[in-house]
Formats: structure tokens, sequence, C-alpha cells
């Protein structure tokens, strides 16, 4: 029981990944009437579209008239994460997720050197740049690429040979720069921390409890987020927090929770 308490929200998110790329699996092969499409644009109980925002603006860069349903998917999802979720979809959703998570689970374990460092901005040039060249070469460009969807088909409808971009990216995490192309590079990532700014769900830390031991900053992935960490209390303010909880499941010493954006630290 301890340890399921110790990783109740990692399995949690676990449960969610696998229980949406199963629904994903049914609805293709048995015709189930639940999830339907890919993570790009799908239909849930064949009456609610979701689309991902960033699909959809690449796919009104190459100047096709959009869908009323990819447009109506698109909002109901900038609302969702927007308003509510900020960049969960990253550490909830995507399945993505696991793999860089596993990345960084076997690096650990074998205590590779996976050094490298560049600044994380650049997963906000690639998400210009994807839809720069979807205006040029009049076809949605990061999707053509994007490992979410890549992973999506090579699980819901076999091998194929984006299974080499999963093969590419993992490799970049577990041995040249920890979480990599999550961190540094996506530019679906980098459009949720966007969509997420003013979104409700928040990470709370409370100074007062905070013991310093740093065990938050081991396991964040975006461990920058983390500059208010026994400095003072408040919410972790930047969207770029995946909202993962990894730092309130390690912290022994109750200084993380999660929080609604304007709630206050009750004092003692
Ligand atoms: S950063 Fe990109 S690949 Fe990684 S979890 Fe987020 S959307 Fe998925
Ligand atoms: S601050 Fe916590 S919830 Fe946010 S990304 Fe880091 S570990 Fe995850």
């Amino acid at each position: 029981m301890k340890l399921i308490f110790r990783y109740r929200y990692l399995l949690f998110r676990r449960l969610l990944q696998i229980s949406l790329l199963v629904l994903f699996f049914g609805g293709n092969a048995f015709g189930w009437n639940v999830l339907k499409g890919n993570f790009s644009s799908a239909m849930l109980f064949s009456a609610i579209p979701l689309s991902d925002p960033y699909a959809v603006v690449q796919i009104m860069a190459t100047g096709f008239i959009v869908a009323a349903d990819a447009l109506i998917g698109a909002l109901i999802i900038l609302l969702l994460y927007g308003l509510v979720f900020g960049r969960m979809f990253c550490a909830w959703v995507c399945p993505m997720n696991m793999i860089s998570d596993l990345a960084i689970f076997i690096n650990l374990k074998l205590k590779l050197n996976n050094n490298l460092r560049f600044s994380r901005k650049i997963r906000y040039g690639i998400l210009a740049l994807g839809i720069i060249l979807s205006f040029f070469l009049s076809t949605p460009a990061f999707e053509a690429i994007s490992p979410v969807s890549a992973l999506h088909r090579g699980i819901i409808f076999g091998m194929g040979g984006g299974w080499a971009i999963i093969a590419a990216i993992f490799l970049f995490d577990l041995a040249v720069m920890r979480n990599g192309w999550c961190g540094h590079l996506c530019p679906i990532g980098a459009s949720y921390a966007l969509i997420g700014k003013f979104a409700l769900i928040k990470i709370r830390h409370d100074s007062e409890k905070c013991t310093d031991c740093g065990k938050c900053f081991e396991v964040c992935p975006e461990r920058h987020v983390l500059d208010i960490i026994n400095i003072k209390p408040g919410i972790i303010s930047s969207s770029e927090c995946t909202n993962c909880s990894r730092c309130i499941e390690v912290c022994d010493d109750n200084a993380l929770k999660i929080s609604l954006r304007n709630t206050m630290i009750r004092k003692k």
C-alpha cells in the first residue's frame, strides 16, 4: 500500500495513458464507440470532436479549409487545457511521456552520461517552423513526422516506419540529453505550455514545510519551473510544468500539492 501511495500519481497517469490507447485500439479494431481517431483528431462517443490545436493551426496554414468538426474539437481542447488542465496533456495523456520516462529511468539506473544542454526555448522555434513550413509545403509539416502520431499509429495499426522516430528519440533521451525531446524540442508540448498559461490546476509549494532536500529537482522533467522551492510559498507559475505530480510524490516534507491557482495555504 505504501508503494502504491508513493507512486499514486504515476500509476494513475499510466492507467490513463494506457486506457486511452486501449480505447483507440478498440475503436479501430472492434468498432468500440468510445474514442475513435488519433491524438491529433478524435471523436468521443461519436459525438464530441477533439482536435490538437497545433495540428489545426498547421492545417489552417496550408490554406486548406478546416472542417467544422476539427475547429470545434480544437476549441474544446483549448478551453479544457487553457482554463483547467494546463500542460497536463504531456504527463497524463501523451503516450510519448512513457517513452521519455522510461529513458530517464534507465539512464538513472545505468548512470549514463547524457549531459548535452541547450535552451528549452528551441521548442517554440520548432513550433513556429512547423507552421511556416506548413504554409510553404501546403501540408501540415510537423504532423508528417510527429512522434506522437507515429507512436499512436505503431501501437494501434502495428509496426511501421514511425518506430524509427520513436527509437531515435528514446536513444537521444537515454544517451545524449535527459528529457531532450519532451523538455526541449517537442512543439506539441510547447503549444500546450502556451495554451495553459492561465490554467486553474497548479502545483502549490509551502516553503515553511520545505527542508530543501532537492528531491523534487531530481525527478522534475522541467526543473527550471521549480524556482520558488525553499524561497517563497506559492504556485509553480510556469506553464511549462506538466502537473505530472512526481515532485509531490517524492516530497517527504509534504511541501508540494496539487491545488487551484487562487487558493491560499492555510496557516496553522
Ligand atoms: S512534449 Fe510532446 S511528445 Fe512529450 S509528452 Fe508533450 S506532447 Fe508528448
Ligand atoms: S514541478 Fe512537479 S508537477 Fe511540475 S513538471 Fe516538475 S515534477 Fe512535474
